[in-house]
């Protein structure tokens, strides 16, 4: 068979793949670094870490080594048998927060499934079979199962695929308020990220948290945050709650957690784990030892004072540069976001550029990411150069005077 008959193209996406992305017209064949390179040889500098997930940048060597060793050694046992990896990751996570006990799968989306699950069964066992509702939040994503999407506060994913979960009620993210008018004793968990991603980068309010923590408590409740997003030091510590002051009572993360291998996790405490057993729940591939071991070398990184101190002094760059991009040009109604998830969200009279203006960046050379149509989001590698920032910083600089309708506005 004739290789060329397989030459691939950004064309062979809209031939082969099912239509649900609408990737860049470019496609990325090398990666090191935070330097990415196309089919073309052309080179760019990555702000967007493949939406919060390559948080030690493309290749990185500890997490190429750890993958060839494993690779060599041990690729899949099933869950019929254990494995030493996912033992030693465990057993890190749960030195490193207020975890008892991990459930491993795939996906950010699994462990939400996971947790979900896991909070209904635990009042169901523990108090009553009634006591089914989830508090979530407007705006909140929580991954693309039917719970999930459901869970998440946005119609436009959830509608069009019949019957959902029921008992799930939504109310205004970082307000207090609105969730003291819902919450009951029928109230099993409430949902929420410490920072909303998807959503457009907004991070919950100290007194909203603390809050939260408090009406879960009143009414017998699970504390169930999603760090997919902001967990593995992405904030600055290892998890967002840290910033908090309060103690989930089920995390769960990925992206970043195998540093672009597919792994997810979900912690909780040994009490609330107790009401499993055997075929409650599962999965196949969760807990693979490939997986395992890049996200073991990953935690061995991520979770030292170098690189979460790191985050801070990369997050202050990034930030001047913006503000002193916005003092120039008047773009910007707030930068947000905390560590290096940050969001710029665009002011009213640029509202719904944020895809010109990604697009426009990466014909400059520099991949960003939007959250929603009116916010540029950057989330890039933990470890990235400071050059490459001030680099990264001036092609985006230059690819705004690209935007249709957005040069005009201040020249
Ligand atoms: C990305 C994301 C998810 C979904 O993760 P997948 O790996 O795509 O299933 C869930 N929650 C949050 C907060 C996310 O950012």
């Amino acid at each position: 068979m004739a290789e060329e008959k397989f030459a691939v193209t950004r064309a062979t996406f809209d031939e082969v793949i099912l239509p649900v992305f609408a990737p860049a017209q470019f496609v990325p064949v090398k990666g090191k670094g935070s330097r990415v390179w196309d089919q073309q040889g052309q080179e760019y500098i990555d702000f967007s870490g493949g939406i919060a997930v390559t948080a030690l940048g493309h290749c990185h060597p500890a997490l190429v080594e750890a993958l060839k060793k494993q690779g060599e050694t041990l690729w899949h046992t099933s869950n019929v048998f254990t494995n030493e990896p996912a033992l030693r990751l465990a057993s890190k996570l749960i030195a490193a927060t207020f975890a008892e006990r991990v459930f491993f799968a795939n996906s950010g989306a699994e462990a939400n499934e996971a947790a979900f699950k896991l909070a209904r069964y635990y009042a169901a066992k523990r108090h009553s079979p009634y006591k089914s509702k989830i508090i979530a939040f407007h705006n909140a994503f929580h991954g693309r199962t039917l719970f999930t999407v459901t869970v998440g506060g946005q119609p436009k994913y959830s509608d069009g695929f019949g019957p959902k979960p029921a008992d799930i009620v939504h109310v205004p993210f970082n307000d207090l308020a609105a969730v003291k008018a819902v919450i009951d004793d029928h109230t099993c968990a409430i949902v929420v990220e410490p920072i909303q991603g998807e959503g457009g980068v907004v991070p919950a309010t100290p007194e909203f948290m603390q809050g939260l923590r408090q009406l879960c408590d009143e009414h017998q409740a699970l504390l169930v945050l999603d760090e997919v997003q902001s967990g593995m030091g992405r904030s600055g510590k290892l998890f967002a709650y840290e910033h908090y002051d309060v103690k989930p009572d089920i995390l769960t993360s990925a992206k970043a957690l195998g540093g672009g291998f597919p792994v997810s996790v979900m912690m909780t405490t040994q009490e609330i784990a107790s009401v499993m057993s055997p075929g409650v729940h599962g999965t196949t591939y969760g807990g693979n030892p490939l997986a395992c071991a890049v996200a073991e070398a990953a935690l061995d990184i991520i979770n030292t004072e170098e690189v979460l101190l790191g985050v801070e002094t990369r997050r202050a760059q990034f930030v001047a540069a913006l503000e002193a991009l916005d003092a120039k040009r008047d773009l910007f109604s707030e930068i947000r976001g905390k560590g290096l998830l940050i969001g710029a969200a665009l002011k009213p009279q640029h509202a719904g550029k944020a895809r010109d203006i990604l697009n426009a960046a990466a014909a400059e050379g520099v991949m960003i990411l939007n959250a929603g149509t009116d916010v540029l989001r950057f989330a890039p590698s933990l470890v990235i150069e400071p050059a490459d920032i001030e680099e990264g910083m001036a092609r985006f600089t230059r690819a705004l005077d690209n935007v249709p309708g957005l040069s005009g506005a201040f020249s």
